[in-house]
């Protein structure tokens, strides 16, 4: 049977894909994807930041398949040597002192929230639990990130939510200032808001955070699920910044395509949790470490990260040049890039796609650039010059 007609029946619709609109895609390669009719489309979707490395990266399937055939998986119980080396190399890398490992974007942020309820506890005493986060931002599906997620809309019909979170404005520091109390544990937010549109934080922000956490003594935490693993032209956002996290999470393109997450905890926060205060089964699991040290290893190769941000700062030029009428603002940093339009946005990803080149719309006015990390000016000239017949299309 049709693959497409199986789905209908058989997975539960979550996603709203469509029969006639949504690809069946087969096979990936570097920057491209091929759907079932052997069509070629540049990728600059990315798996949503998962293939930062394009799909298929050589080291990483080398790495995965020599891992798959000496151990998979073994329990949390016992010590292994990917995970425990994948941990000391994301210490050495960053300002962490100390990782969790998990399966996802969700899971970490969730092991930060419990991490920071438990510090609040600890350290500041009495009742010290709140969590405060951005509108606009997001944090995962689970409850309590569901609840961090500051977007009322994916709120709606999961209530009652989690109590102890409290939202202020991204980028206002006041905002956040004024809803700091006696019971605040954490502020939790993103360098650069993703899902919610591509909002890069102004550096006095992140900055007037870390001092409010300071004087507060809360736990400053960063979502680098998206942002991090070398997106933005660092290995991770916050060096773009000059502030230090007390804890940061990382998912999506660390594991080259599979599953895994990690929270990074820092001096604060590193020696909070206890012997069975938290855990995972397949966290840290052999393969996916070995897939993270692949990845890992590319990434911090020579001239790699000077690469991303260089060709982050020429698809944001030649975004530019694009029509000034239909574009109301380009907001980036690195390679994560969000083409505000004035209109049409939905309109004009689907006819990208038409065209050769997959991106991602938000709310029907945003669209978001997520390339593979390894794509050339080449790659960045094929998909304006998409873009600029698909512009030229629109009404
Ligand atoms: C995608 C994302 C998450 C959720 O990650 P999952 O792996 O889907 O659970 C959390 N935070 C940010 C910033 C994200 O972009």
């Amino acid at each position: 049977m049709d693959i497409k007609e199986l789905e209908k029946e058989y997975i539960i619709d979550t996603y709203g894909r469509q029969p006639e609109a949504t690809l069946l895609i087969e096979r990936g390669e570097g920057v491209y994807v091929w759907d079932d009719g052997g069509r070629r489309y540049l990728d600059f979707v990315s798996g949503l930041a998962v293939n930062n490395l394009g799909h298929c990266h050589p080291q990483v399937v080398e790495a995965v398949r020599r891992q798959a055939g000496c151990l998979m998986h073994t329990s949390n119980l016992y010590y292994t040597r990917q995970q425990t080396l994948l941990a000391e190399r994301l210490v050495q890398l960053s300002c962490a002192k100390k990782v969790f490992f998990c399966n996802s974007g969700t899971e970490t942020n969730e092991a930060a929230i419990k991490l920071a309820r438990k510090y609040g506890k600890q350290v500041k005493g009495g009742d010290a639990y709140e969590i405060i986060t951005a509108y606009r931002s997001f944090h995962g599906r689970t409850l309590a990130s569901l609840t961090a997620t500051g977007q009322p809309k994916y709120h709606k019909g999961f209530e009652p939510l989690v109590p102890g979170f409290r939202y202020a404005h991204f980028n206002d520091l006041q905002s956040f200032a004024e809803q700091v109390t006696e019971k605040t544990a954490a502020i939790l937010v993103e360098p650069v808001q993703g899902e919610g549109g591509v909002y890069p934080a102004a550096p006095e922000f992140l900055q007037g955070l870390r001092r409010l956490c300071d004087e507060h003594n809360l736990l400053l935490i960063f979502d680098e699920v998206q942002c991090g693993m070398g997106r933005t032209g660092k290995l991770f956002a916050y060096e773009h910044y000059g502030v230090e996290p007390d804890i940061f999470t990382l998912a999506k393109a660390l594991g080259g395509g599979l599953p895994i997450g990690v929270m990074a905890a820092g001096e604060k926060a590193a020696d909070i949790l206890a012997p069975g205060e938290h855990a995972s089964t397949f966290g840290g699991n052999s393969v996916v470490c070995a897939a993270a040290h692949a990845v890992l290893d590319v990434l911090t190769g020579e001239g790699f990260l000077e690469h991303v941000a260089r060709l982050g700062e020429y698809f944001t030029g030649r975004l530019q040049e694009l029509s000034p009428v239909k574009t109301r603002e380009i907001r980036s940093l690195g390679l994560m890039i969000g083409l505000e339009m004035t209109e049409g946005a939905a309109d004009c990803a689907r006819l990208c796609q038409e065209e050769g080149l997959l991106v991602n719309c938000i709310g029907g006015k945003i669209l978001r650039f997520l390339p593979p990390l390894i794509i050339t000016e080449e790659h960045v000239d094929a998909a304006i010059c998409i873009l600029q017949n698909v512009f030229d299309r629109l009404p």
